[in-house]
């Protein structure tokens, strides 16, 4: 099992020979974005990753961090999620070699999205079948629907709809003594 450490130099090394290779810059800037991406697992929006950055000492614009996610989807070591809605892009990173794929739950009332991992989830399973003039690099899952929060969330506003129209009928009931 590779470790957080492992996974960021892997990330390092696959970045810095993409740029090479595209005749681009090695910029602190573009390594600092590339360490932010890679330390968690989290979704993160442009301006998000921005404030992170800013907390780190760089202060980039929305255009420079734009512009380096583009280059680390192009290097492979980043993916850009549309959720639907007017949510904003969302990305995370990819770590080199993983073997486990994940799917998304994206909540259509708030939004939220998990993550649930499945070894099974691989490129293979999925696309069994075997495309002549095409060969598949990765697939994304999202499954829509409600979380458990806002399902939660949803019951206790319907209990208390049957509450209140409970209470105004009370007075028009014919069993009360007058
Ligand atoms: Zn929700
Ligand atoms: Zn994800």
């Amino acid at each position: 099992m590779a470790t957080d450490a492992d996974i960021l130099t892997a990330a390092r090394t696959q970045l810095t020979q993409y740029l090479r290779r595209k005749g681009m810059r090695r910029t602190p800037e573009r390594i600092a974005i590339l360490d932010r991406l890679f330390a968690g697992d989290r979704h993160l929006q442009a301006d998000e990753l921005r404030a992170l950055l800013d907390s780190d000492g760089y202060h980039l614009s929305l255009s420079t961090v734009y512009s380096t996610l583009k280059v680390l989807v192009e290097a492979g070591l980043a993916r850009m999620h549309r959720f639907g809605g007017e949510q904003p892009a969302q990305y995370e990173r990819v770590v080199p070699d993983s073997p486990a794929g994940h799917y998304h739950l994206v909540c259509t009332a708030c939004g939220r999205i998990s993550e649930v991992t499945d070894s099974s989830l691989s490129l293979r399973q999925i696309t069994r079948r075997h495309y002549s003039s095409f060969e598949p690099a990765y697939c994304m899952v999202y499954v829509y629907g409600t979380c458990y929060r806002c399902l939660k969330r949803m019951r206790r506003e319907q209990r208390r709809r049957l509450d209140s129209s409970g209470k105004t009928r009370t007075p028009h009931s014919p069993s009360k003594p007058k």
